[in-house]
């Protein structure tokens, strides 16, 4: 299966499942613009990694929950590769806190973060896909967005929001045979759940029939299914990737 010729903006593509993603879709062929907002250091090395596959790609740093900022960069990256084929709006933060005692700012942060920011892309990046008509657009939400987890409502509320933001955009955006998909991972081993400390980690382990945490790969590997050729005929879908721990829809 080659993508050769396709260019892709994955979001917080300097660490985790973001660089799983870039690693996965740059050995496809695909041209990967690396997305950070504060670690150029994560992201230089993001790109070693794509290259270590014969990729290629590029680094770019803004701050996904600034629109100016989102508009102004994926306009210079479609000026300069003609457009954005695949969009992975991926970028996410946590603000874990029980909801008597979250701040405003806590909710806000992560609202603008996880859910706005991949509004703020899909926009900003949609019109050229719209042109060609062909684009992919997958976003990741999560087994909270589902599950809903307590001390996380402000991160729950923003992962079910793009369960219901993806149905929409690809109701709309279908006609210009554009897709738009979730991957919703369960608990993935990448800096985000190593906060976890180990009680809680072998507690989750309890609620997995696979019996082990996820891989950056197995979610990279879900999206790349959505980008082939295999996932031409899935719209307004969500693939959990979370080893059966939670299995409905
Ligand atoms: P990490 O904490 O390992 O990495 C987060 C990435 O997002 C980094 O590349 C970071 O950039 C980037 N980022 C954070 N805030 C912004 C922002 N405002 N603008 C641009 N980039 C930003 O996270 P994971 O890899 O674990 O998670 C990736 C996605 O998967 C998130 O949306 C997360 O919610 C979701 N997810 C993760 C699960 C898990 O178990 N790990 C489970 C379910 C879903 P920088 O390096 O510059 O800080």
């Amino acid at each position: 299966m080659s993508l050769e010729g396709k260019v892709a903006l994955i979001t917080g593509g300097s660490r985790g499942i973001g660089r799983a993603v870039c690693t996965q879709l740059a050995s496809l062929g695909v041209l990967v613009g690396v997305n950070y907002v504060s670690n150029p250091a994560a992201a230089e090395q993001t790109l070693e990694q794509v290259k270590t596959v014969g990729g290629q790609g590029f680094t770019c740093q803004f701050n996904v929950a600034d629109t100016e900022a989102v508009q102004k960069n994926i306009k210079a990256i479609i000026d300069q590769y003609g457009s954005i084929d695949i969009l992975v709006n991926n970028a996410g933060i946590t603000r874990d806190g029980l909801m008597a005692r979250m701040k405003e700012s806590h909710w806000d942060d992560v609202l603008d973060t996880n859910l706005k920011g991949a509004f703020n892309c899909s926009k900003a990046a949609m019109r050229p896909m719209m042109k060609k008509k062909w684009g992919r657009i997958i976003n990741i939400s999560s087994v909270i967005g589902f599950l809903g987890n307590g001390g996380q409502v402000n991160y729950g509320a923003a992962k079910a929001g793009l369960v219901g933001f993806t149905k929409s955009m690809a109701r709309e955006l279908a006609g210009r045979n554009i897709t738009v998909n979730c991957v919703a991972p369960g608990y993935i081993v990448t800096d985000m759940t190593e906060e976890l400390d180990q009680e809680v980690q072998d507690a989750i382990k309890m609620q997995i029939p696979l019996g082990r945490l996820g891989s950056p790969e197995d979610v990279a590997a879900s999206v790349a299914f959505f980008v082939s050729p295999g996932g031409d005929y899935l719209t307004g879908q969500t693939l959990h990737v979370n080893g059966g721990m939670y299995m409905g829809n």
